[in-house]
């Protein structure tokens, strides 16, 4: 029998707890459901990773976060939202997927991979960290290369090319690098991304400056094979030798799951899934998305910084419907 719940949360990274926190205050019976374990995604970002926003920006819920420096790096990040999740303990399955979202007449049915439940309004907070934007060249299903940069002593001695020149890129090839990898960047643009955080931006350019970072502007890979990897560059193609790929190609929304839902996306490259910015609700009536899946292909424009307030304005929406 499918279980009764007001309000199903999809999604346990920090915007479908700031929703969870503020159906708590609002008085709503509510689910968060997560495939992963909690902020799955901060879970996975690179160990060593720092934060580009403060702490406090970072807060939810009203809870402070205090770090030992302004920028809190993962292992504070997951400890702070892990005490707010148990502190206020916060309704959330965690390793169970939703698998479809579908209308009941009165409110939505949701099957997922351990469950069915019922519920009158939905919140997707999914994200966008789980499916890579691919390469699409030939020996990137290959062992070597990876969309997911953990940790650098995994590199030590070995060849390693970082694609792109985002902040992802640029902090896998600096730390590669010092544990004594040999790094050669691909770098589709003729610079740095713009949006590299300020304090790493000239140590990366310095880097390449004086050669200890090999990078080739304006090019892109074309094959990876086992020992080597084919780089188109403006002075032609050229084989490097190579043993690892990080391909920090960026990553996007999983538009499979929300076109499946019924929400509407643009046609256009973005394919921005459509929401009323007063209230994130969809085309779909009680439907609502909230934190960085807003933003489709553009996954620059939401942050937790800017998307935690999503919470407050679904909650407003979701109580007046209540109340009418
Ligand atoms: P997520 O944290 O991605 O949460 C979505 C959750 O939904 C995940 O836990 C996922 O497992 C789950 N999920 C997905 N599909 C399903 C399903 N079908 N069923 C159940 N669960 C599902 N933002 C900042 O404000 N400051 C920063 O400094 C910052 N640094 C970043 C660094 C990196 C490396 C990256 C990739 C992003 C960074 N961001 C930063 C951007 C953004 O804030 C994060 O992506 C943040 O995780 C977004 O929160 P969210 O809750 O919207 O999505």
């Amino acid at each position: 029998m499918a279980k009764q719940v007001e309000l199903l949360i999809v999604g346990g990274g920090p915007i479908g707890l700031a929703c969870g926190l503020a159906a708590q205050r609002a008085g709503m019976e509510y689910v968060i459901v997560e495939k992963g374990c909690l902020v799955n995604s901060l879970y996975r970002y690179p160990l060593n990773m720092t934060f580009f926003s403060t702490s406090e920006r970072l807060e939810i819920g009203g809870v402070p976060f205090v770090s030992t420096n302004a920028k809190p790096t993962r292992p504070e990040a997951l400890e702070y939202y892990r005490r707010v999740a148990t502190s206020s303990h916060i309704n959330i399955r965690l390793f169970e997927k939703v698998e479809k979202v579908r209308g009941n007449g009165d409110g939505y049915t949701v099957v997922t991979s351990k469950d069915m439940y019922e519920a009158r309004f939905i919140i997707i907070a999914t994200g966008f960290y789980d499916i890579p934007n691919l390469l699409h060249i030939p020996g990137e299903d290959l062992p070597k290369v990876t969309h997911y940069y953990k940790d650098p002593h995994f590199y030590a001695t070995q060849r390693v090319i970082v694609v792109g020149a985002n902040n992802s890129s640029v902090d896998a090839a600096l730390e590669t690098y010092r544990k004594g990898a040999a790094v050669t960047m691909v770098i589709r643009e003729g610079e740095i991304g713009r949006r590299v955080k300020y304090w790493v931006k000239p140590d990366i350019e310095n880097r390449i400056a004086e050669g200890s970072i090999k990078a080739y502007f304006h090019s892109h890979l074309t094959a990876i094979r086992e020992t080597e990897a084919e780089i188109q560059t403006p002075e032609g193609t050229i084989t490097i030798p190579n043993d690892f790929v990080i391909a920090a190609t960026g990553y996007q929304p999983d538009f499979h799951f929300l076109e499946k839902t019924g929400i509407t996306l643009s046609d256009d490259d973005v394919r921005a899934p459509a929401y009323n910015p007063d209230t994130m609700e969809t085309n779909l009536p009680g439907v609502y998305l909230a934190g960085v899946v807003c933003g489709g292909m553009n996954t620059h424009v939401w942050f937790i910084e800017n998307s935690r307030e999503h919470a407050d304005k679904i909650l407003a929406d979701i109580v007046t419907k209540r109340n009418t």
